[in-house]
């Protein structure tokens, strides 16, 4: 079932899962960019017509909410994460044929032709469900937006769908005591209309067992999704809840009008979204690559935690309204640090922007993603200790200083030009080409010679001399199966046999002589050295593509390609050699860990249920609210900004239809009074409050409240223990008069 490495010019279509518009890229996030970038670059590097296009999942509740927030539109908060986006990704080399947006007219387009094609195959089905509503906010909730007490362990304030405290999930009308997260609001269950995709149907149940069994996932994704489908005709799938009602930024359903696609719906037809937009701008015909039987490949690259969405949803869909399906799923784990989760505390939550604030050189995260990604679902970690070693005893000690060491010669004593090489330098410049030559080598020049090597590579050259070093072929096999360890070992093996070279033949001890020949052994060994390391150059080039950009400049070629790997550089003049990369410095990771620590920013905006590897990432974010723990301060100007004021209760009375609220006069001194809806209608009755002196915010922008305007908010207490409290100032203290 593999594809042959070696079969003529394929037409691939690659894809990475799409980061949501709601937060900024992290290091946990660059494993799949990174592991897909390089996929990529490979690909493209032997010449095959290699397409990779990603975008901006942009819908969804935490979008709306944060837009709200910010006091900004949806449209103008996804353009500036947009922006935030790409430009991260090309600091580190992720380069995108194209780079979208899900919400665009593209993908709109795609969405709304599946959809109308599921209906008429009978696939969608209108039915009623209760579900949370939260009557101030007017809007239903997520499952993340509720919180309440887990009915297992009763800790409070814990999320919807699972409690954080014990581990436990559960579905949120069990949920004690729930609130919203949104407004506070005990929410109502309330009946609507949703729109479902039957995945119940027989023809999506028995493509599914076909489909996930036919070589598209890893082995062990498709022993989760026998967990889930269960054996043919067990119909364990239940049908998807694929609407959401107003408000809701997204899509609204073609035929159903105050219904929008729920995001997760959209979200993977922004693949084909953002590959229409290229395929306009390059001339490329789209059906070559989506039609039912099209003979381009398809390959995702997703995070483990979303493979139910990519490997039962989206194929069902494809299949059943006339598109291909993919070729393969490639799944990955996720990031660790230092061995544990990441965590914004111990500064190991570090973001994209970040690491390129301190540590700059965006290659050597490259290089150790993929020393350490073997094409599995296994969770990667990155040791930043050993991060620091890797880089500099590969990366510095092994490969650059290859060049480092004979370069100077070429320029000083021979103008700058190489030379040729003698028949023994052609046989171990064959070793580090192709790793397939050894034996030839081994005759080439004496046993002790050939035995150097050999034990440069941890090998003896007795007996069957059989092929000791991973060949050109068996590195290309690597890469094509994302195994990039195994290739990156084979590489560096290469990288200590010219090393061994070098320190065998000693250019410096050359240089001193004033024999001719000496002079002559020099330029060869140079030269020799110098096409070694051409060649590791390109097994490194899909990982490290701005160096090789750099040794393409040095070595004047712009032949760095697979099948330049033939190509040698003789009586050919080079340049000036410049650093290529410098050491990587602990102190940078020591500084990059102490600033991710004090930057604390509060927890984001929860996600919707499932969003991404980010999602499970996010996690210890939200434990964190202890001030001392999260280091969380703000400035005295920051606390400036809020203009608290004591405020006189004039008048407090019930809200018709309110079940938490209560309508506030508050008199601070203005000509007219405002008017406050408070949640604390369980705590008060409003002829308690009448007369009496609070605190409220002043500078808080008026809402707009189902009951009316709000404008302001009153302060009150509340902890574990049932009961809110609110504040009144000392005696003395006028209604105005500003809180400092
Ligand atoms: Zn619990």
């Amino acid at each position: 079932m593999t594809r042959s490495t070696q079969s003529a010019s394929r037409k691939i279509l690659v894809t990475s899962a799409l980061p949501y518009a709601n937060g900024s890229i992290h290091l946990g996030h660059l494993v799949e960019y990174i592991q897909t970038d390089i996929w990529v670059r490979f690909q493209k590097m032997r010449g095959h017509s290699c397409h990779y296009v990603c975008a901006d999942d942009t819908h969804g509740t935490p979008v709306m909410l944060r837009a709200e927030k910010e006091g900004i539109t949806p449209e103008q908060l996804i353009a500036r994460v947009w922006q935030e986006h790409f430009e991260d990704f090309s600091a580190f080399h992720v380069n995108f044929d194209h780079y979208g947006s899900t919400n665009s007219a593209e993908t709109r387009e795609h969405a709304n032709a599946i959809y109308n094609k599921l209906r008429d195959a009978n696939l969608i089905e209108k039915r009623s469900i209760e579900q949370y509503y939260d009557p101030v906010k007017q809007m239903f909730l997520p499952d993340r937006f509720i919180k309440g007490e887990c009915p297992k362990c009763h800790a409070k304030d814990q999320y919807g769908d699972n409690c954080e405290v014990c581990g436990a999930a559960y579905t949120t009308s069990e949920v004690i005591n729930p609130y919203s997260a949104v407004s506070g609001a005990k929410p109502v269950m309330k009946a609507s209309d949703h729109y479902f995709f039957k995945l119940s149907a027989p023809s999506c149940q028995q493509f599914l067992q076909q489909w996930t069994k036919s070589g598209t996932l890893q082995a062990e994704a498709a022993n989760k999704m026998q967990e889930w489908l269960g054996e043919a005709g067990d119909n364990k799938l239940t049908d998807w809840d694929i609407s959401r009602d107003a408000p809701y930024f997204g899509f609204e359903i073609p035929d159903a009008p105050g219904k929008y696609f729920y995001v997760w719906l959209d979200a993977p037809v922004g693949y084909m979204g953002s590959f229409q937009k290229l395929c306009s701008a390059k001339g490329i015909n789209f059906d070559d690559y989506w039609k039912q039987g099209s003979d381009a490949e398809l390959y995702h690259f997703i995070g483990k935690d979303i493979l139910y969405f990519h490997a039962l949803f989206w194929p069902a869909m494809l299949q059943h309204a006339g598109f291909r399906t993919p070729t393969k799923l490639f799944a990955h784990g996720f990031l660790t640090v230092n061995g544990e989760k990441m965590s914004k505390s111990r500064g190991t939550f570090i973001t994209a922007k970040s690491y390129v604030d301190h540590i700059r050189n965006t290659e050597y995260l490259r290089y150790y993603y993929a020393s350490k990604l073997n094409g599995t679902m296994e969770d990667l970690d990155l040791s930043l200790e050993d991060f620091v070693a890797k880089v500099n005893s590969d990366l510095i000690g092994k490969y650059i200083n290859i060049a480092s060491r004979c370069a100077g010669f070429v320029t000083k004593r021979f103008n700058g030009k190489l030379g040729r090489m003698s028949d023994s330098d052609i046989a171990a410049l064959r070793t580090v080409k192709y790793g397939d030559a050894l034996e030839s080598f081994g005759q080439a020049i004496t046993k002790a010679e050939a035995n150097l090597y050999a034990s440069a590579i941890g090998q003896k050259l007795d007996g069957a001399r059989e092929t000791i070093i991973a060949s050109r072929i068996k590195i290309a096999e690597f890469y094509e199966a994302r195994d990039y360890s195994k290739a990156l070992r084979a590489v560096m093996q290469l990288a200590e046999v010219a090393n061994t070279y070098v320190n065998h033949f000693k250019p410096w001890e050359l240089a001193k002589s004033e024999k001719e020949e000496d002079l002559s052994r020099l330029h060869e060994v140079c030269t020799t050295a110098l096409n070694m390391f051409k060649a590791i150059t390109t097994y490194l080039s899909p990982i490290l593509p701005v160096t090789a950009s750099k040794v393409g400049e040095f070595l004047n070629t712009d032949v760095l390609t697979w099948n330049s790997l033939d190509c040698d550089l003789l009586d050919h003049t080079i340049n000036e050699y410049q650093h290529l990369m410098t050491r990587l410095d602990p102190k940078l990771i020591a500084a990059m860990v102490d600033a991710n620590k004090a930057s604390l920013q509060p927890a984001p905006v929860p996600h919707s249920q499932q969003r991404h590897a980010e999602a499970q990432q996010h996690d210890t974010s939200k434990k964190e609210n202890n001030i001392m723990e999260t280091n969380n301060y703000i400035t005295i100007d920051d606390f400036a900004k809020v203009d608290l004021r004591v405020a006189k209760i004039v008048n407090a009375e019930h809200v018709e239809g309110a079940e938490k609220l209560l309508k506030l006069t508050l008199d601070i001194g203005e000509e007219n009074p405002r008017t406050v809806f408070a949640g604390i209608k369980s705590a008060y009755d409003p002829e308690q409050l009448q007369g009496r002196l609070t605190v409220m915010v002043a500078n808080l922008a008026p809402r707009k409240m189902k009951f009316g305007m709000s404008e302001g908010m009153v302060l009150a207490a509340s902890g574990d223990a049932p009961g809110l409290y609110i504040l009144h100032p000392d005696t003395g203290a006028q209604p105005g008069m500003r809180i400092k």
